[in-house]
């Protein structure tokens, strides 16, 4: 059953097979995967058939539109038996929000049906091995190259970064530029698309075991020539704008 079949404000008939869901085929693996750091491949599907990688994405790209607060819900019942596996989503959804609030329609109608139906599972490419909060400092670059962009740079603890196949990825596309929030954007990256043509992005071994299952602590380094099929960006500068999200 898909929370479809619940309002916004009422998942009342949702929640009993939700609960029913983690009860009987989570809690009881959940120290088991834990232990074994193994992705729970099953129960990501599950909650994709449940429709919830489309949670938040409006109806219009096949999502289920629902607000913040029963999502909320949702989030909180999840995270009340396995935390973990509220990382994917809400990292997806974060990817899935920025599109469709800054994007271009170009970009929404590429990007969220893919992500409302979980055939792309996205995640937030932000933090470097040296920046996290202060985010001007990030030295990813992306420079224009024929109808692409070449990117370079290392990312680090990216929840679905390991998993997914579809990255918005925060960039400097001027290294100098002042105030440096001038010079940033952000591209949102399909790997599925890009497997096909030359994206190139690897990770190191997992140097350490990851406090939340989905997030890949190791790095992951950017060497992205000739992207020229689905390469878009969302906006700049960025920063003006993450504050208002
Ligand atoms: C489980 C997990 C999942 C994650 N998932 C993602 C993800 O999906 N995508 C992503 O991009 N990143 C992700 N991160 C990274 C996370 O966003 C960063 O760890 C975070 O932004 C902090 O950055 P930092 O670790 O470099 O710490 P720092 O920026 O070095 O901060 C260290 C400490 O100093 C404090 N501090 C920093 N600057 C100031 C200041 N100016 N004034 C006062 N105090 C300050 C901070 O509050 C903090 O306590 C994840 C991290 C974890 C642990």
């Amino acid at each position: 059953m898909a929370v479809a079949a619940a309002a916004d404000d009422d998942l009342a008939d949702f929640r009993p097979t939700l609960v029913k869901w983690l009860e009987n085929d989570v809690r009881p693996y959940v120290l088991e995967f834990e232990h074994a750091d193994r992705y729970p491949v099953d129960m990501v599907e599950q909650m994709r058939e449940f429709g919830l990688f489309g949670a938040t994405i409006p109806r219009e790209y096949g999502g289920l539109g629902l607000a913040a607060r029963p999502y909320a819900e949702i989030v909180a019942t999840i995270s009340g038996v396995w935390m973990s596996l509220t990382g994917g989503l809400n990292s997806h959804l974060m990817m899935a929000h920025l599109t469709n609030r800054f994007g271009t329609q170009e970009q929404r109608d590429a990007f969220l049906p893919l992500l409302a139906s979980g055939q792309l599972r996205g995640g937030l490419a932000l933090t470097e091995p040296d920046c996290g909060t202060d985010l001007q400092a990030i030295r990813t670059l992306a420079r224009r190259e024929g109808d692409g962009y070449l990117v370079t740079g290392n990312k680090t603890w990216i929840t679905n970064g390991g998993q997914g196949n579809a990255l918005a990825l925060l960039v400097k596309t001027d290294l100098e530029a002042k105030p440096r929030h001038t010079g940033m954007s952000m591209l949102l990256v399909d790997f599925a698309q890009r497997a096909r043509s030359s994206w190139h992005a690897s990770y190191r071994e997992r140097i350490t075991r990851a406090p939340v299952l989905m997030t890949v602590p190791a790095l992951m380094f950017f060497v992205l020539p000739l992207l020229v099929l689905v390469m878009y960006l969302v906006f700049t500068p960025l920063m003006g704008t993450l504050g208002r999200l």
